[in-house]
């Protein structure tokens, strides 16, 4: 045994009898009674209850205005096609995120473009972005510039705008992990428009996000845009139904006047959305203490690379995600979560990089090395338990089992390294 190696594998170590699970939803009373005061009510579908928490909600972020829909994908949807994207448009997003931004571009018959990702962050390349503005095809224009607030650490916004600014387009943030994230003193999802470069930011309430209404989402921008943005979630419909129960003077006339989706949120779901935004500076403490919990335990480890924080940004700590020095292993990454899960501990990997999914890679023809960084980074991905229900102990028990799986894997140290270099 390599003496180097001792002090890690003397760790105190007591499996827990149960698995931890990767994520787990903060559901309290008030959620509970909230849901059924709106079941009592009478009104399930959207209704005051939507614009109780639209209101709400746009306050918390400091946006002009919010629209509320059943899904983030739905959000990212009618943000795309209330800027007029479709066939002819190209839109740029990242190589590291999750399929809805790859779906909904296709959905509305806009060419997608992949941009690869920087290495600390792993959100979109400005660089990358702005050499993918020049690849497109002749008579095709630049829609929108897509990027993900990947993990909840905010992207660099303002060269993204920047650049949009430069090509005409639009800036659609997915802040899916991004509630509540702040960057150079901005709230995420709080943008003001310029005239020249519309900003919408969509936000998932998807199970595992930091704020849940079970699966939902919200749209937030400037009123003209979120106005514009409205009939797109309700069959193109100029009011919807609770307005038209308010007293107007034929309700039960309704006009179709644009094309639309059937993408709003129920009142049901607005209900458990108010009552979550309560708690919503909670959850996000807590989420920085566990964060803060890891970082102290992992810093220590030298086979471990911690979760980039820039200066300057509040981080969502929606997920925390470790890589793992692989040249120090003896394992891979999959055998590295096998390993966690026999010890009770359940982890994942965000993402599978868009261009390695066979459908995208058939499509398009990506090969993994179109994306270097994405691809390589990849490899090294865990991501670890991180949510209000944890307790300090549960985060514990994740930083002995992750030091225990790598101090039995870590290849003998090279003692005459120093010398040879
Ligand atoms: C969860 C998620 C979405 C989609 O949100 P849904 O509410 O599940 O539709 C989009 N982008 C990212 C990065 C996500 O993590």
């Amino acid at each position: 045994m390599e003496p180097g190696i001792l002090s890690e594998t003397s760790i105190q170590f007591t499996m827990r009898d149960k698995l931890l699970p990767f994520s787990l939803p903060s559901i309290g009373d008030e959620e509970i009674s909230d849901i059924v005061a709106a079941l009592r009510s009478g009104w399930f579908t959207s209704g005051p209850r939507c614009r109780e928490f639209e209101q709400r909600f746009a306050r918390t972020v400091a946006a002009p205005a919010a629209l509320a829909l059943n899904s983030g994908t739905a959000a990212l949807h009618v943000a795309l096609a209330t800027l007029g994207v479709g066939p002819g448009c190209a839109v740029i997003t990242s190589a590291m995120t999750f399929c809805a931004d790859m779906h909904v571009i296709e959905q509305l018959g806009a060419r997608p473009i992949l941009a690869d990702v920087e290495p600390d962050t792993l959100n979109v390349n400005p660089l990358a972005v702005e050499r993918a503005a020049r690849t497109l095809r002749p008579g095709e224009r630049l829609g929108a510039i897509m990027p993900v607030h990947l993990y909840g650490h905010p992207c660099e916004r303002q060269d993204l705008l920047d650049i949009a600014l430069r090509h005409g387009c639009a800036l659609i943030e997915d802040a899916a992990h991004a509630f509540p994230s702040r960057c150079g003193g901005k709230t995420i999802g709080s943008a003001e428009a310029s005239d020249d470069v519309p900003v919408l930011t969509a936000f998932s309430f998807y199970a595992t996000k930091n704020l849940t209404t079970g699966e939902g989402g919200m749209l937030t921008g400037p009123t003209q845009w979120i106005d514009k943005a409205r009939p797109w979630s309700l069959h193109g419909i100029s009011r919807d139904v609770w307005n038209r129960d308010q007293g107007e003077p034929d309700p039960w006339f309704y006009e179709v006047t644009q094309p639309g989706f059937k993408y709003n949120m129920s009142d049901v779901q607005a209900a458990m959305g108010i009552a979550q935004l309560a708690k919503a500076p909670m959850f996000a403490e807590r989420r920085a203490g566990i964060a803060a919990q890891y970082n102290e335990a992992f810093r220590q480890v030298d086979g471990l690379q911690l979760p980039t924080c820039r200066p300057d940004v509040e981080h969502a700590w929606h997920i925390y995600a470790l890589r793992l020095n692989l040249e120090m292993l003896s394992i891979s990454r999959s055998e590295f979560i096998a390993e966690l899960r026999q010890n009770n501990i359940a982890a994942s990997v965000h993402f599978i990089p868009i261009h390695l999914h066979r459908y995208f890679a058939e499509a398009y023809g990506y090969k993994p090395q179109d994306f270097p960084i994405a691809w390589r980074e990849y490899q090294r991905l865990i991501s670890l338990p991180i949510y209000p229900a944890m307790t300090v102990s549960d985060v514990q028990d994740v930083i002995d089992a992750v030091r225990k799986v790598f101090a039995k894997h870590r290849k003998p140290v090279r003692r005459h390294a120093a010398v040879e270099a």
